[in-house]
């Protein structure tokens, strides 16, 4: 059986994640950090289709979480990880002079050293077994740029940086690295949004709706498969046309 580490798994596109690649048949580790409910409901709802899955609790931006999670799933599976799914983030809202010092920095622990503690670990197990695929969730915001999110926009560019380097250092392992910017997508991250902001970012976006979770999972299994052994270093950003 193929395992897959999804970070940020309780909610939003990591949960969606989550269930399809237990559906497509991956022991699935799904890591969270503060939502336990919803965490072990989707444990529940994974269990009730048959599928096999761990619930493990850790602040990816803590290296010995990190480490405790890995060696968690390893003890679990029998195995060490195929597949890593890098998707928990946060966002910061507000114009870059009103955030703190401590805010950013937080940010950059999760959205961007969160990455580096798990790939770290995944890696020791990849590249002795030749073989595995990570997965980086970026941004269209890490392409484009956002206004009254730059903070997070700059996390997410170097989320690509981050995907490029990695994808040429550990491609002669037989490790494939990529990088999935989505556009504008209905989770808890954007419920913010008023009516009106929403009505303006409908506006930009040629197919004319909000992604769902769903348009990011059915690329990251698709990522993660034999049919992408020869994909490494791209970054693929389904945004309904927003950004071409
Ligand atoms: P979401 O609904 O807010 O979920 C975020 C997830 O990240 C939660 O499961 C949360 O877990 C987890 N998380 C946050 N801090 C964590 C930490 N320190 N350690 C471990 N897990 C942590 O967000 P989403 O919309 O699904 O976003 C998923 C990814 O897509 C993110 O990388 C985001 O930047 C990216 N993205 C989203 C959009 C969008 O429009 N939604 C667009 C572009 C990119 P807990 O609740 O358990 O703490």
């Amino acid at each position: 059986m193929k395992t897959v580490l999804i970070t940020g798994a309780s909610r939003g596109i990591g949960r969606e994640t989550a269930l399809l690649f237990a559906r497509s048949g991956y022991g699935v580790a799904i890591n969270y950090n503060s939502s336990v409910d919803s965490a072990k409901e989707l444990l529940r709802q994974i269990k009730d289709i048959g599928g096999n899955a761990v619930l493990i609790k850790a602040d990816v931006s803590d290296s010995a979480q990190v480490e405790n999670m890995f060696n968690s799933a390893h003890q679990y599976f029998g195995k060490g990880i195929d597949v890593l799914i890098n998707n928990a983030a946060i966002a910061l809202y507000g114009l870059f002079t009103d955030i703190a010092e401590i805010e950013y920095k937080r940010l950059f622990d999760i959205n961007l050293f969160g990455m580096f503690n798990c790939a770290k670990q995944a890696l020791s197990f990849m590249i002795s077994n030749k073989s595995g695929s990570i997965i980086n969730i970026s941004s269209i915001w890490g392409i484009t740029g956002a206004s009254c999110e730059v903070h997070y926009s700059a996390s997410k560019a170097a989320v690509i940086g981050f995907t490029k380097a990695l994808a040429k250092e550990v491609a002669p392992s037989g490790i494939t690295v990529n990088c999935i910017a989505p556009g504008v997508i209905a989770t808890d991250m954007t419920a913010h949004l008023s009516g009106e902001e929403k009505q303006e970012l409908l506006r930009q976006i040629p197919l004319g709706r909000f992604g769902g979770a769903n348009d990011i999972s059915s690329l990251a299994l698709f990522l993660a498969g034999d049919n992408a052994k020869y994909i490494t270093g791209q970054v693929i950003s389904p945004n309904g046309g927003m950004v071409i």
